[in-house]
């Protein structure tokens, strides 16, 4: 026999606007329990307990009271401009709450493109496209502290320009790689992670070291195919060379570039979920898919959503609309 929910009663008989302040309390709960916080303002609270002044860099600002939302408003005894703790975050003046943009961090670790985000969060397009910016102003500069160490993988992958701006299959030329772009790929065996925008056909010596040379701590071992290019990091940082002849019927080239090739194969995985972005943004889909990718490496060590909501808090960036 099937129990009666014993709340089925209440909620039926809750006005729209009531079931709406119902639905948000038990939203915020569930996070409480999941993440330790359930509101923007317990959030900002935790992770920006006493934030600077952003427009003096004053370190002890008053209290100002607190918005209608919860979250606290300051004041610079310095230059007197007040901000609350989510000014200079990606997350100022979001008028969502909490519970949705973890919802939207979610489906964002699984790659779901913009449409599907919306409908699932029941946001607007247009504050799907905002949100993914605003996820990229905070992984901006994300890859910079990278540095691979011990042994070390390196390889190029290649996607067609246009698969970027107009989707797969479409009819493009064949054969030119100059319509190419390149991303210069590498990870270590602690399965550190670096992918990076490297113009486009295949690179120059010059174009590597650019893309690659702040990556690879010097002395490493470097594991790559016979791609000459390789050879200036190998000079310049002093690394110990292990080329292996791409073949891929050989089983000691695979193994051995076993982990780099499956970073590329999954770069391109997800890179294939964003067909019609803008090619000038693939820079920040690959910074987002590295930090995503360590979120996820971690997730037993720091659970993956506390720690993308702490990021996002604890990031001075600021989202900058194009328009
Ligand atoms: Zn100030």
């Amino acid at each position: 026999m099937k129990r009666l929910n014993p709340y089925s009663g209440l909620v039926g008989g809750l006005s729209a606007d009531e079931l709406e302040l119902l639905s948000a309390a038990v939203e915020e709960r569930r996070l409480r329990e999941e993440i330790g916080v359930g509101t923007l303002a317990e959030a900002a609270d935790r992770y920006r307990p006493r934030p600077a002044c952003p427009a003096c860099g004053e370190a002890s600002p008053w209290r100002d009271g607190r918005e209608p939302s919860g979250v606290r408003r300051w004041r610079c005894p310095s230059c007197g401009a007040r901000f609350t703790s989510l000014t200079g975050t990606v997350l100022e003046n979001c008028k969502k709450p909490l519970s949705t943009w973890v919802s939207f961090i979610r489906l964002a670790l699984f790659a779901v493109p913009l449409d599907a985000c919306a409908e699932a969060c029941r946001i607007t397009h247009q504050t799907a496209w905002e949100w993914r910016h605003r996820l990229f102003a905070a992984v901006d500069g994300y890859q910079d502290r990278i540095v691979l160490r011990g042994t070390v993988w390196v390889d190029e992958t290649y996607i067609n320009d246009t698969d970027l701006s107009r989707g797969y299959g479409q009819a493009r030329k064949r054969g030119l790689s100059g319509q190419k772009v390149c991303i210069a790929v590498g990870i270590d065996s602690r399965k550190e992670p670096v992918a990076v925008a490297c113009g486009h056909g295949k690179p120059s010596s010059g174009r590597i070291m650019e893309a690659m040379g702040a990556h690879v701590e010097k002395g490493a071992r470097l594991v790559h195919d016979r791609e000459r290019a390789h050879n200036v990091l190998v000079r310049e940082l002093g690394l110990e060379d292990e080329p292996h002849k791409a073949d891929v019927r050989d089983p000691v080239y695979l193994e051995a570039m076993a982990l780099v090739n499956n970073l590329c194969s999954w770069l391109k995985r997800y890179l294939w979920r964003f067909t019609g972005m803008d090619p000038d943004n693939l820079q920040s889909y690959l910074n987002l898919y590295v930090y995503l990718f360590r979120v996820k490496r971690d997730d037993e060590r720091w659970p993956k959503i506390a720690r993308v909501v702490r990021h996002l808090l604890a990031t001075d960036a600021r989202f900058r609309s194009s328009t």
